[in-house]
């Protein structure tokens, strides 16, 4: 039986790897500071082949036995998130990935890495290939993410070459689902939250500004596919279906059968102004791509949030 340790294993992402690894006949260890992750998201799993650690992994990092794989995926990745803890941010994408990358190197384990679509900064390349170098601000607001991540792809890179590790690098594009924080800024849950009250949608900027959204299962899909695959350069997980957020909010609003209606709010500073993943390396390599459409999994993500209103 593969044993597994997952980093920010309570959190939304995380909980969903947890679950799918369980099924999968893993055993499965997450480790979680609880910064924004929740056992709420884990209370539920009663498969004795789980357990979770109360630990953060910016500090010193030991699993007892062997371990076969590890997926890092602690760390604050919503704005709001990341604004709030500037500094834990920069910290678990440097320090915690070295910490990830020296029990993989001790435990002989292959690593996988929740890199992002952030990497790619306001691309001036359109959709973005995973060739491309990317368009970051490392000083701006959300250079505290964008560049941890950028440091935890090189290092991860580097015990790749340097020691010979076993590593997979997914740069996850706009992904949403249950188990997201109702208040953790993105705009998912800000406006199924809003449609949900009756409240005016909260459009930032003009909202010609685009992202694509892809639905948790199938980001997990392709996440699992990665780690069990032989592709050790970085690889693109996300929906391609590019919409302005103005659309969205428009979609959000007729799936809702909401009477809100769309204000306009100042943009955030550094906001990237397109996004959309090209996905040929997942096709290719992976032979996977994204099969929920939005409608259905905005159907689900509205159930799990008419629970928390
Ligand atoms: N956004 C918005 N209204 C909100 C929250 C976000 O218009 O209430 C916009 C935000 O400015 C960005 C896009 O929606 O252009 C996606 O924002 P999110 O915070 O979800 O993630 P990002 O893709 O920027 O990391």
């Amino acid at each position: 039986m593969p044993r597994t340790v997952v980093t920010g294993g309570a959190g939304f992402l995380g909980s969903h790897l947890c679950e799918q690894l369980l099924e999968r006949g893993h055993e499965v260890i997450a480790l979680d500071n609880l910064s924004t992750g929740s056992t709420d998201n884990i209370d539920h799993i009663t498969d004795p082949k789980f357990s979770f650690i109360k630990k953060d992994v910016t500090d010193y990092l030991y699993v007892r036995g062997p371990v076969d794989y590890i997926l890092h995926f602690a760390s604050p990745a919503s704005p709001i998130d990341y604004l709030e803890r500037p500094i834990p941010t920069l910290k678990v994408g440097s320090l915690g990935t070295h910490k990830v990358l020296g029990l993989a190197l001790e435990k002989k384990a292959r690593v996988l890495l929740a890199s992002t679509s952030e990497v790619y900064g306001d691309p001036l390349v359109h959709p973005q290939t995973e060739e491309y170098w990317g368009n970051v601000n490392p000083i701006g607001p959300r250079g505290v993410y964008d560049e941890a991540k950028r440091f935890a792809e090189a290092i991860t890179m580097a015990y790749n070459r340097f020691h010979g590790v076993e590593t997979r690098i997914v740069r996850i594009f706009n992904t949403y689902g249950p188990r997201m924080r109702l208040n953790d800024g993105r705009v998912v849950p800000n406006f199924i939250k809003q449609a949900l009250l009756g409240e005016p949608l909260t459009v930032y900027g003009d909202g010609s500004q685009t992202r694509s959204f892809c639905y948790v299962d199938d980001l997990v899909d392709g996440i699992l596919k990665l780690l069990m695959s032989d592709l050790d350069q970085p690889c693109n997980i996300g929906n391609p279906a590019e919409m302005t957020i103005k659309q969205f909010a428009e979609a959000i609003i007729k799936f809702s059968n909401t009477t809100s209606k769309i204000v306009y709010e100042p943009l955030p500073v550094d906001d990237p102004k397109q996004r959309k993943p090209d996905i040929t390396r997942a096709r290719q390599r992976l032979n996977w791509e994204p099969k929920v459409k939005l409608e259905d999994g905005i159907a689900k993500t509205m159930a799990y949030f008419k629970t928390k209103v």
